[in-house]
């Protein structure tokens, strides 16, 4: 496995910095009309970019402090969805602003009786001449307080199937019946919202691909989801890595205490672990190989040490963990048996501000939550990767991995 990016002498790069030239301070328009927000998406909303040249692109962004615009749900899984199943005219009305990030996504998939079960769920679209009217109730919609638009499963057909006669829509979040109801999660942060859907008229041009045919996208968006929280920093991708915590504990001379250290051992080796995953996922998809059964145990492995490398950075923060602003920095700078440096003395922060470790500790407790749970990924796992005998869901007479964790068809 050849792990070297290409150098100076590959297209992309000069192609990026010719680009940059031009536009020494992009606008989050610019970025994303030139296909620089999502590269292997294909034109003209990206630049059908092979991984490696993803790769390449990513490493000149970073260079040049280029940052992509911020739209988790519409970039990482709306979007594709879009061009995977959108009509000609939908995508040129949603992805422009979309990848430049002038309107936000949310996704209205979860309901109170409806989370890994997704299937289940219960919103009801009938349709009314040359609109869809749609009640319901969605839970856990993150960023629907502050989205223009979101992707809406509702049941088209209650009468088929738990799998069928459910269709995909858009839509408009400020649509005269749509209440949005905010949930204060644990770390103080409101980022989800309970959403009321009460006779809510969507143009029929807000249907998805076709009528009653919505959980093959529904899959499609869930596959992106999880390939989206598969990055680098512990947080689903975000935030500080294992390797950022260790660099931290280096710079303040190291840790004496023996069963602490083991810890540290732990998360940073499971660090390592992943990144050689990750790197390998590439590797498979640059020599042309669909990704391997290790795409399917990342998310699995990820979550749990997300947790780890929070649990590790608040048993250094000590005492301090208890405060909002108290970090693992802080903890080492008075632990008493801190190697090579007196108590007290002050260690650097480590390029993370103390708040984001101390929420990084209560938000990481929904890692194995959100996007598929611990327990529905290891039943993808048993079923899809070792071959295990299905969990039936009873109720459908189906292989549980049909539910929310399903990879796309
Ligand atoms: C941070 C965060 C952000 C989120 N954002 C969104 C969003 O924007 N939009 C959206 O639609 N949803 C969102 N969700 C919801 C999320 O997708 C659901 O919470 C998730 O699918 C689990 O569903 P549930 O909460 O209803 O739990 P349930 O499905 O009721 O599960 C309860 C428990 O039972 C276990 N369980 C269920 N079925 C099985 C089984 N067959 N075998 C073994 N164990 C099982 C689960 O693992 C879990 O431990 C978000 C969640 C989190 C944590």
């Amino acid at each position: 496995m050849d792990l070297a990016l290409p150098g100076d002498g590959h297209p992309a790069r000069a192609a990026f910095r010719a680009w940059l030239a031009e536009h020494p301070r992009p606008t989050p328009r610019q970025i994303a009309d030139a296909g620089y927000v999502a590269p292997h998406w294909p034109r003209p909303w990206g630049l059908e970019a092979d991984p490696v040249a993803q790769l390449v692109i990513d490493d000149e962004m970073r260079r040049a402090g280029v940052r992509r615009p911020s739209n988790q749900i519409g970039i990482g899984w709306a979007g594709p969805t879009l061009v995977h199943a959108g009509t000609e005219a939908q995508k040129r009305r949603y992805l422009p602003p979309l990848l430049a990030g002038e309107e936000i996504w949310c996704q209205l998939f979860s309901e109170p009786g409806a989370g890994s079960d997704l299937a289940g769920l219960s919103t009801r679209a009938v349709r009314d001449g040359e609109e869809w009217v749609v009640s319901g109730q969605k839970v856990w919609t993150s960023y629907a307080h502050v989205a223009a638009l979101g992707i809406l499963l509702a049941r088209t057909d209650p009468g088929a199937p738990k799998h069928q006669g459910i269709s995909y829509f858009i839509c408009p979040m400020d649509a005269p019946g749509v209440t949005v109801r905010p949930i204060v999660d644990m770390t103080g942060d409101h980022a989800f919202n309970e959403v009321f859907l009460d006779d809510v008229r969507l143009p029929a041009d807000s249907l998805v691909g076709e009528v009653d045919k919505g959980w093959a996208l529904a899959k499609v968006t869930l596959g992106n989801e999880r390939v989206s929280l598969s990055g680098e920093g512990a947080l689903w991708g975000q935030g500080p890595t294992a390797a950022d915590l260790l660099s931290l504990v280096r710079g303040a001379g190291g840790v004496r205490d023996a069963v602490l250290r083991q810890q540290l051992v732990r998360v940073w080796a499971e660090g390592e672990v992943l990144r050689l995953i990750r790197l390998r996922t590439v590797s498979a998809a640059v020599a042309g190989r669909p990704p391997g059964p290790e795409a399917s145990v990342r998310k699995a492995l990820a979550d749990d040490h997300g947790q780890r490398v929070m649990e590790a950075a608040t048993t250094l923060a000590g005492a301090y963990g208890l405060l909002a602003d108290g970090g693992p920095a802080e903890g080492l700078a008075r632990r008493a048996d801190g190697a090579g440096r007196a108590p007290g003395e002050g260690v650097p922060a480590g390029g993370w501000p103390a708040a984001v470790w101390s929420r990084g500790y209560l938000f990481s407790r929904a890692l194995t939550i959100g996007g598929g749970t611990a327990e529905v990924q290891r039943n993808i796992i048993a079923e899809r990767v070792l071959g295990l005998p299905h969990d039936v869901d009873l109720e459908a007479g189906r292989p549980w991995s049909e539910g929310r964790g399903a990879p796309p068809a």
